[in-house]
């Protein structure tokens, strides 16, 4: 589910480079619909439409859809609700190109993710929230989450994508060695005879994530870093799912999608909602929310009435190989597929925030690369400080970090001991 970006994915640049060659100028249609029946009031979703990535340029603008779905309590959802966008767009330098910024918006997720978490910490306030976080510009679709919501995406062709990954212990092995390396416990709750019942869960405190923002209250290794998936959809456009376990309890991907079909998203979110809730009871918040992404000159659903082909099926993304050089002809062919730009779900920060970054570097020298503060000279730590790995990164290699982002960063990595 990690990935890491390299030769194997499609370059952002070449594919910037067909776009301004007058193929795909065009910018789509973005509408969108939400539905949402409520069992504690703990789901919050946020739609900022039409953001300007240059302040006063109506053309560079781009949009945000994510769902918070919150946990003992409502105060970490609230909290990112009202803050993450912030953290996030401070995290890319202003002065940026357009493919310059849509190559530092993984990076700028993973520090306005830590630096959100951070900050709530610091009010004391118990309770968490998933996030699923969702931005649009133009035919990019780049999603980072944390948490059990999903992100679907259904393509033109009828191939259904999972953008997201799934932090619930119970199904993602990898998080469960990661947190019991940083000192946490997973396992089932014992009704005293012996007998495990229910799912995995981390103690103390028996959360059955591995990843949100806030549960501090829980233990630091419960880390805000995101999942974050980059992809680009064809000009045919695509179809987007946001909802909340309590859908995906109940719907697969597949069900989702074939339930509401050919409706308009305001309609296609109520369906999925009523179809979970038909299925399984209110017994969680349910929340959807549904995107369309169309050619501008389309105004009814884009979404094909009836599937082609792979019924059922999960798509694996495509992936070019730029290693095999009898493919050279076709280097510059951008076929009418979603093509997959990044993916990384390591929860490690060095590696989300690291110096490789071909075009200019977005993390200054005296600026903390998670929370934006400015440091005096000699005051900042580099992320590789203690890095494993010597010889490619040295320990005085940048991004920096502020000490109390330092301090955060060793917590989450079971380097101190738990409060
Ligand atoms: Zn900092």
């Amino acid at each position: 589910m990690s990935g890491k970006v390299g030769e194997k994915m499609v370059p952002l640049g070449v594919l910037l480079k067909k776009e301004q060659s007058g193929e795909r100028m065009e910018r789509p249609d973005v509408t969108h619909g939400q539905a949402n029946q409520s069992k504690k009031g703990e789901d919050f979703t946020m739609f900022e439409l039409d953001c300007q990535r240059v302040p006063g340029d109506n053309v560079s603008t781009f949009s945000v859809f994510a769902l918070f779905d919150g946990h003992n309590g409502s105060a970490a959802a609230i909290y990112s609700k009202e803050n993450l966008l912030n953290n996030v767009i401070s995290a890319i330098p202003s002065d940026l190109s357009r493919e310059e910024w849509i190559r530092a918006l993984p990076r700028a997720l993973v520090a306005g993710f830590v630096k959100t978490d951070k900050d709530f910490q610091e009010k004391a306030h118990t309770s968490g929230t998933t996030v699923t976080f969702v931005i649009i510009d133009g035919w990019y679709v780049t999603v980072a989450s944390v948490g059990d919501s999903r992100c679907i995406l259904e393509s033109a062709e009828g191939s259904i994508y999972s953008l997201t990954a799934d932090h619930r212990l119970e199904v993602n092995e990898e998080e469960v060695e990661r947190i019991t390396a940083s000192g946490g416990e997973v396992g089932r709750l014992n009704t005293g005879a012996g007998a495990e019942v229910g799912p995995l869960r981390c103690w103390p405190g028996g959360l059955c994530l591995s990843r949100s923002i806030g549960d501090l209250d829980v233990g630091e290794y419960i880390v805000p870093v995101p999942h974050v998936k980059q992809v680009k959809l064809s000009s045919a456009g695509g179809r987007l799912v946001i909802s909340s376990d309590g859908v995906w309890d109940a719907l697969s991907s597949e069900a989702a999608i074939e339930c509401c079909r050919g409706m308009p998203p305001d309609a296609a979110a109520n369906q999925i909602v009523k179809e979970a809730v038909q299925l399984k009871g209110l017994r969680d918040d349910t929340t959807c929310i549904v995107v369309d992404i169309q050619p501008p000159e389309k105004t009814t659903p884009t979404v094909p009435p009836t599937k082609k082909s792979g019924k059922g099926m999960f798509k694996m993304f495509r992936r070019k190989s730029c290693e095999s050089s009898s493919h050279t002809d076709k280097e510059n062919f951008v076929p009418d597929t979603v093509e997959e730009i990044f993916e990384d779900g390591s929860a490690i920060l060095s590696r989300r925030l690291e110096t490789e970054y071909p075009i200019c570097n977005m993390f200054k020298l005296f600026i903390c690369a998670v929370c934006q503060v400015e440091m005096k000279p000699g005051e900042g730590i580099s992320v590789h400080a203690d890095s494993s790995k010597p010889g490619r990164v040295r320990p005085w290699d940048g991004p920096f970090l502020c000490p109390s982002c330092q301090t955060k960063k060793e917590a989450m990595e079971g380097k101190r001991p738990q409060k």
